[in-house]
């Protein structure tokens, strides 16, 4: 715990004042550019990842980055994507997975979590295409483990952005061409960020190969 101390006492004393004016902005009000729904797995990092300050991406995050159905409002899922869509007006919803998910491995082992109920509760959002897939999956022998917790985390971001449309406030954007969906498959070791075709129904890189930045003014950071 001393290290998340030490670190805040840095925030305050060295990286607030540089940003002050950024948070004396944000004080007044967010117009985040995308709501990025992702695991909470510690190793995945939005604001990282994607090299932006504070009030560029509204976040929600839970194990698995499921999206249950709309009338399921304990999770608060369903809250934070009405309000994203409603009242912040986002035009980008992104569904990101990762590699060495532990959520997708427990739906990989379902069987084996009778001490986390609720963690299995909670995965059942998965959906029925989740328990098909790793029954299919269970059958082949071609397939490491690693390889088949891969097609499992991939599946899973399909279904998540299919269930996204079950939200009334997300179909009716959709319908209106005043919001997309985005579906990326982060892999921890090599930082690289793959996203959903749905053209050809492959995940290809998010970048071309060799290209660091984009043309455009490079989004600021703070660290
Ligand atoms: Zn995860």
């Amino acid at each position: 715990m001393q290290q998340l101390i030490d670190g805040y006492s840095r925030f305050r004393s060295k990286v607030y004042p540089q940003h002050s004016k950024l948070f004396e902005k944000l004080a007044k009000g967010q117009q985040p550019q995308a709501l990025f729904i992702t695991c909470a797995d510690s190793r995945v990092m939005p604001e990282m990842m994607m090299q932006c300050e504070p009030g560029v991406l509204f976040s929600c995050r839970n194990a698995g980055n499921l999206i249950p159905p709309p009338s399921e409002v304990g999770s608060g899922v369903p809250a934070t994507i009405e309000y994203a869509i409603r009242v912040l007006k986002i035009r980008d919803i992104v569904v990101c997975g990762h590699s060495d998910c532990g959520a997708m491995k427990g739906i990989l082992k379902i069987d084996e979590l009778e001490s986390l109920p609720v963690v299995r509760g909670w995965l059942e959002h998965a959906g029925p295409s989740a328990r098909w897939l790793t029954k299919m999956l269970k059958k082949t022998t071609t397939m490491s483990f690693e390889e088949t917790l891969e097609a499992v985390t991939e599946a899973n971001i399909i279904v998540q952005m299919q269930n996204l449309r079950m939200h009334p406030s997300v179909d009716e954007a959709i319908r209106q061409g005043a919001l997309h969906l985005h579906g990326w498959m982060y892999d921890i070791g090599s930082g690289a960020i793959r996203q959903f075709d749905p053209e050809t129904g492959a995940f290809t890189p998010l970048i071309a190969d060799g290209r660091t930045e984009t043309h455009s003014e490079p989004a600021k950071k703070i660290a």
